[in-house]
């Protein structure tokens, strides 16, 4: 059970309650009535003035109390202000009277009232955090480290700060039994069992996330002042400042939030934080900050086409769903580029990875690991993973690092005796039997080749814009980044470049008005998440008046 006398379960004040009681009312209730269970969505929020209630959590072995409330205490963690399915059960224990307040009645107040809101979200925050620290939630995870997807899975989980109990295959025999009797394949591997109940065979992003219910509580059929499509640093900006003006505004996410910063393992550069923060970190704390002020957020579905033939413009889903928009803020950012090596797919996620988190770290831990690329992000997992792999070779193409690499991370690398610096080199073979095992390099320099027994390999080689869906809507450049502001004046090869309005175009506006193009996915961004954030909010504001011309 969590400790009930920690930050995580305040006692509310008599003047504290008298504002909530302004705007809540007053309920009567009985031992053993049930205030929400999992699955439920936009649940209310209650403050127990008299009597008694329990958190559980239903489990394949039962339910498991988590907590008990008493007078002062109050429900609810994240669940509450995101709106998105509750992951508990409240059931009363002893007869009195509780305050009950909407779903939007609570976020209103918090909007307002600055001493419940930090007390609340801290509590919230916190409670989550318990959560996952104690694996107790809504899911299971059966899988096994050695299985791309079972990775897939869990860094879904995690980078959406989702509690999950996680059941080790490779280690637990038992459990491995009880899926040999229920006829369960390697190729359905991990299993996932949701909310007790819902068992999924080897889920696909999508189906993992309808289960959670991402995205439950976004009604698609309201047509929205703003859609942001992508939840990295400059999309959850874009909808931190589009909510706090008051815009009604849906982001649409296609896996995690956080996008390439949520893989950074320390962001050292970004204002405010002197001793650098974890990618997770800066993207868990941004999420809680837009939809405190109210933006929907819809997980796991990916955009596949921007319907620009009529106003208001229609996003279409992969599940075919439509969402209408007033205005559209673009932040898909950029995907991981691929070294050319044949069977480099075989062993995505066996032994290939494209991020460097605490969870691939675990898997590597006391290993020898190589590191591919010779930009900031190379450079920090090499630093990264140095604090627990035995030796990390970081191989670089060029001959030197100056031109790509900042300074900091240069000198951090040579002077690290846990790194080795590979220069000129290139990978040439990877081997193994079901999971990396060999790792073939040449140094082009002396065009020797070198066989390495190493079975984990990071390859962090710069990335390409994810525009593949915008299919002629708005101009791109030669790389296909999206043009914008002053560069739509035709120097670039753009087909969709003409700009059909007597005013100019906007700083971040597309060559379609009232389409915003902000952060990596840009034409000339700069690769940073401090700027990526910046065009976010400008885009904000610059939405703001594209929205009164129509
Ligand atoms: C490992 C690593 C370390 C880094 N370290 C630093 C650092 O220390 N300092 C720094 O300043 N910068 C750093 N960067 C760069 C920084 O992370 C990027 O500049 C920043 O993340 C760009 O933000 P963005 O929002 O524009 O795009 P992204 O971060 O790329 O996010 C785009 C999001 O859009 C989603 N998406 C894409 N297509 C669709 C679609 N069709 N439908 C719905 N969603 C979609 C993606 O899933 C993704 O979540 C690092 C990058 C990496 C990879």
């Amino acid at each position: 059970m969590l400790d009930g006398s920690t930050q995580a379960f305040p006692e509310l004040t008599e003047s504290q309650l008298s504002r909530i009681r302004a705007v809540s009312k007053l309920r009567k209730v009985v031992p053993g009535e049930i205030l929400f269970q999992p699955d439920d969505t936009n649940i209310p929020f209650f403050v127990l003035l008299s009597g008694a209630m329990e958190i559980l959590q239903k489990g394949l072995s039962g339910e498991q109390q988590i907590t008990t409330h008493g007078p002062g205490h109050f429900t609810g963690e994240i669940t509450m202000i995101s709106g998105q399915r509750c992951l508990v059960l409240g059931r009363v224990t002893e007869a009195g009277e509780f305050l009950e307040t909407t779903n939007v009645a609570l976020r209103a107040l918090v909007a307002r009232d600055a001493e419940l809101s930090d007390i609340l979200m801290r509590a919230f925050i916190l409670r989550r955090l318990l959560l996952i620290s104690h694996g107790m939630g809504n899911v299971v995870l059966m899988g096994s480290r050695h299985c791309a997807n079972t990775l897939r899975v869990r860094e879904f989980l995690s980078r959406n700060a989702h509690p999950f109990t996680y059941i080790d295959l490779d280690t637990d025999t038992a459990a491995q039994d009880f899926l040999d009797r229920f006829n369960v394949k390697l190729t359905d591997v991990p299993v996932v069992v949701c909310n007790g109940r819902t068992v999924l065979r080897n889920p696909t992003t999508q189906q993992l996330a309808d289960c959670l219910g991402y995205g439950a509580n976004v009604d698609s059929t309201l047509v929205r002042d703003v859609i942001i499509v992508g939840a990295g640093p400059s999309g959850l900006a874009a909808a931190v400042y589009a909510a706090s003006e008051g815009l009604d505004a849906v982001v649409i996410e296609t896996e995690s939030p956080g996008g390439q910063a949520g893989s950074s393992s320390k962001i050292e550069n970004y204002l405010g934080f002197p001793t650098g923060v974890s990618g997770q970190e800066l993207t868990n704390r941004a999420l809680t900050q837009a939809q405190k002020f109210g933006a929907k957020m819809m997980i796991g579905h990916g955009v596949v086409q921007l319907d620009c033939s009529k106003r208001p413009f229609e996003i279409v889903l992969d599940n075919d769903h439509r969402i209408p928009g007033r205005a559209i803020v673009i932040s898909t950012g950029a995907q991981y580029n691929k070294p050319k090596i044949g069977n480099l797919q075989d062993f995505e996620g066996r032994g290939v990875y494209y991020g460097a988190t605490y969870i691939e770290s675990q898997l590597c831990e006391n290993q020898d690991v190589v590191v591919v690329g010779g930009a900031n992000s190379a450079g920090q997992a090499a630093v990264f993973l140095s604090q627990s792999a035995r030796k990390v070779h970081l191989l670089v193409r060029r001959n030197c690092l100056a031109e790509t690499m900042s300074r900091y991370l240069i000198q951090r690398i040579t002077e690290n005796p846990g790194i080795d610096l590979h220069k000129n080199t290139e990978i040439t073979g990877l081997e193994g039997d079901g999971r990396l095992q060999r790792v073939t390099w040449v140094d082009k320099s002396t065009g020797e080749e070198s066989t390495h027994e190493i079975g984990h390999v990071f390859v962090m080689t710069g990335a390409s814009p994810r525009t593949d869906w915008l299919q002629g809507c708005v101009a791109l450049d030669n790389k296909g980044f999206i043009l914008t502001g002053r560069d739509l004046d035709g120097r670039d090869t753009a087909p969709a470049a003409k700009w059909p309005l007597t005013r100019a175009p906007q700083m971040l506006e597309t060559s379609l008005p009232g389409v915003f193009a902000v952060g990596d996915v840009r034409s000339g961004n700069v690769k940073r998440v401090a700027s990526a954030v910046g065009e976010g909010a400008i885009a904000i504001h610059l939405v703001h008046r594209a929205l009164a011309e129509i």
